[in-house]
């Protein structure tokens, strides 16, 4: 039996040693207490003196953040497809559960400052340049991709979290309620699965602080735009159409690795 083929039939063990070995060489690269207290200044925008209202800030600054977001991949979904929002009853229902996840990934984003802020993550503020960039989206991704690809395997491989938990995301599946914010239409505790995978990987590798927001904000906006049919990138498409593929978010690498990739819905 050759290595990859031992690989894919044990991805999940696969990825957990990936965890531990990257969490074991990077052990020693926690947020320098200078750092910590220069996030905490950049976002305290008005001095506030109370940690707990800065932080209070900081929850209300990311469901600003995500709620535009939201809006503005809507308004131009809605422009290109007007039709697909002739549902009212589907959409209403859909944003209901959105805004409520809106909510609660603030809380996690929120959490996960604290522990940047207490210099429990690797984020740092070293001078910033086109290389580092490069170098900082790249493990982003990567990290990124092997968290999402673990958690989405499990949810359709076991079948109790699939038949509670994800396939309530998967009731989205035709033209018409794929409406880009059924990027967060999901069971309430998928958010804690699944789409918190962009907040926990600042756990895993030394990156930038500005070059983090910059990175996750793209990828997010990019996976918005993965839930709606006439994306012209369809690979995430083609998970809804087909749940046996695509289990990555944008970039297809751990399912090639795994032999789960397929690039058009008839192949
Ligand atoms: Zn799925
Ligand atoms: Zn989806």
């Amino acid at each position: 039996m050759n290595v990859l083929k031992l690989i894919n039939r044990y991805n999940y063990c696969a990825i957990f040693a990936a965890y531990f070995f990257i969490l074991y060489f990077n052990k020693g690269l926690y947020t320098k207490k200078e750092y910590c207290e220069k996030i905490l200044d950049n976002v305290n925008i008005f001095n506030l003196t109370d940690l707990k209202l800065i932080y209070f800030l900081y929850f209300t600054l990311n469901a600003f953040v995500l709620n535009f977001i939201k809006f503005a991949t809507t308004a131009v979904i809605r422009y290109f497809n007007p039709s697909i929002f002739l549902d009212k009853k589907n959409y209403n229902k859909q944003i209901k559960n959105v805004n409520i996840h809106i909510l609660l990934l603030s809380f996690i984003e929120t959490f996960m400052f604290q522990l940047t802020v207490n210099g429990y993550t690797k984020v740092h503020l070293e001078p910033n340049s086109l290389y580092l960039f490069l170098h900082d989206a790249v493990l982003w991704i990567v990290g990124f991709e092997m968290t999402l690809y673990l958690e989405h395997r499990i949810m359709h491989d076991n079948y109790y979290i699939w038949k509670y938990i994800h396939s309530y995301h998967h009731k989205a599946n035709k033209r018409e309620n794929l409406l880009g914010i059924t990027l967060f239409y999901v069971n309430h505790f998928e958010v804690f699965f699944t789409m918190s995978s962009a907040y926990v990987l600042t756990i895993l590798f030394p990156i930038n602080y500005y070059n983090k927001v910059a990175i996750s904000l793209i990828y997010l906006i990019l996976t918005f735009l993965s839930h709606w049919e006439m994306f012209p990138y369809k690979y995430h498409i083609i998970h809804h159409k087909n749940l046996m593929y695509n289990f990555g978010a944008n970039v297809p690498i751990f399912d090639i690795l795994f032999n789960t990739y397929r690039y058009n819905i008839k192949n």
